[in-house]
């Protein structure tokens, strides 16, 4: 509990941003400190352990996701991957499309990534709409991984991301 007081307290809200009418929840504050990234990657540890799975991968979400995914994976002792906006990535890669408020997004992983049948963990700062998710997890599918569950920091819970995300679910630490 005085974990999750630690975490509430070191995440800013900027009203209109990126643009007017959204509230961003900004989490540099707990990058910042030692103590409080530790808390965080304790909570994400102690559900990994409590659930009792075999996790082969953690998958990352760009950009967020880098952040806080490899110190998890570090800590379960299993390997990190990325899943990034198209074009950032060398060598054959798998993709899928889907929608963003405006326009279209394309979610790219390199082919060898993940083998068939591993089980991953996906990990991001964040669940608004839960496009980015659902779109991880629709690639995660695509390469015949097992997705475990998805986690991110912080879940707003008003726009109803994790109803995207199913049949997958969704752990968050802290919600608004
Ligand atoms: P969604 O696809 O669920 O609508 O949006 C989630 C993605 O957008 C995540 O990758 C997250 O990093 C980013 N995002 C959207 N809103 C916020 C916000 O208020 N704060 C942060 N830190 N990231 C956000």
């Amino acid at each position: 509990e005085s974990k999750l007081q630690l975490l509430r307290s070191h995440i800013r809200a900027f009203p209109d941003f990126p643009k007017k009418g959204i509230v961003f929840r900004d989490i540099c504050p707990i990058l910042k400190d030692a103590a409080v990234l530790k808390a965080v990657i304790d909570l994400f540890e102690e559900h990994v352990r409590n659930s009792h799975q075999h996790v082969d991968l953690i998958v990352g979400l760009d950009a967020r996701g880098f952040l806080f995914g490899p110190l998890l994976a570090q800590r379960l002792g299993v390997g990190f991957v990325l899943v990034r906006k198209k074009g950032k990535l060398p060598g054959p890669t798998v993709s899928v499309a889907y929608d963003l408020e405006y326009g279209k997004a394309e979610a790219e992983m390199q082919a060898d990534a993940v083998a068939p049948g591993q089980k991953v963990l996906l990990i991001d700062d964040l669940l608004a709409t839960g496009g980015t998710l659902k779109a991880a997890c629709d690639l995660m599918r695509k390469m015949q991984a097992e997705v475990l569950g998805c986690m991110v920091v912080i879940e707003l819970k008003e726009l109803n991301g994790i109803d995207k995300v199913q049949p997958h679910n969704v752990f968050s630490l802290v919600q608004y």
